[in-house]
């Protein structure tokens, strides 16, 4: 087994040695204010080990890396339904585009992308009564964490701010592609959005993609077959039109969000989280791709 904490102190100080690139998301009022020299990671192996270096512990906004967790309680409720509503293609546009939508009729290149994670939100509020507070369950399942909540004053500065992602709704509702109030859908969308973790919390929630589906406990909560099919759209869709390069440099299906995070898997081996808030100009933390396309060189790991 590599000597991960040594390699991860490597990475924290060659990422702290260099100048520092982006910008903290401002779109979002309520993700501002985060501090852009925050700087954490944590590995979680697959035999248990926890290794991690920096601001590990904070808590942070997990944003579009919800859009992975949506996806995994629609799957797991309601097996193959979704994927009429919403394709599995790398998408080539940037997380918030509204162009394809219209050529393709409202439906979705992938779930990754805004416009895909909307349906399935609809999707989920077809299926559940309450589904904010059902989603949050399974989160806090998957995760093992029952203190995990959405952060409200997140989710509030973004619905008041929501003007594409309300476009895109309507957009799909002309097409019949979405089922319910628009209002209703952007409510759960911004909450789920505003869920907080720390790195240490979203490795270990990500170990179940890198235990094929199962809890450390060993409950199944995606067969193998689903948990394949997520972690295949999370290498070819989870980083937007940058999705290509990112397997280019890390080589490991992964997923990120405008608060900063990016969570990898390598499955079967381990499950890692960084948090860095300055994006780059596709909306991906500029540190955190740099950390774990170190994290594979120097470690050998990368999927492929
Ligand atoms: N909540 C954000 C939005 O809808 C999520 C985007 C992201 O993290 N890429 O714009």
């Amino acid at each position: 087994m590599p000597d991960y904490q040594a390699i991860l102190e490597q990475i924290h100080e060659g990422v702290l040695s260099k100048a520092p690139e982006g910008c903290v998301a401002s779109y979002i009022p309520g993700l501002a204010n985060v501090s852009p020299d925050k700087f954490g990671i944590h590995l979680h192996t697959a035999e248990g080990g926890d290794f991690a270096v920096g601001d590990r512990n904070e808590s942070f906004s997990i944003q579009s890396i919800t859009k992975v967790l949506l996806l995994a309680m629609a799957v797991s409720s309601q097996g193959r339904k979704i994927w009429k509503r919403v394709g599995v293609e790398a998408s080539g546009t940037p997380f918030n585009s509204l162009v394809q939508l219209e050529y393709e009729r409202g439906i979705p290149r992938n779930p990754f992308i805004n416009a895909g994670a909307l349906v399935v939100c609809d999707f989920l509020l077809g299926l559940y009564d309450d589904p904010k507070a059902d989603f949050l369950k399974f989160v806090r399942r998957i995760s093992g964490v029952s203190t995990i909540n959405y952060d409200e004053s997140v989710a509030r500065s973004e619905r008041e701010v929501a003007y594409r992602n309300v476009a895109m709704l309507n957009l799909m509702k002309d097409f019949g592609n979405i089922h319910n109030n628009v209002e209703t859908i952007i409510d759960f969308y911004c909450a789920a959005c505003s869920v907080t973790m720390s790195c240490r919390e979203l490795s270990r929630t990500f170990a179940m993609f890198m235990r094929h589906g199962r809890l450390e406990s060993g409950e199944e909560i995606l067969s193998i077959g689903r948990a394949k099919r997520i972690n295949a759209l999370m290498q070819t869709c989870g980083f937007y039109d940058e999705s290509g390069e990112f397997a280019f440099r890390v080589g490991l299906p992964g997923k990120s969000g405008v608060g900063g995070g990016i969570v990898a898997v390598y499955p079967g081996k381990y499950s890692v989280a960084v948090w860095s808030p300055p994006l780059n100009e596709k909306g991906n933390s500029a540190a955190g791709c740099l950390a774990l396309e170190l994290l594979t060189d120097l470690t050998g790991t990368s999927i492929f």
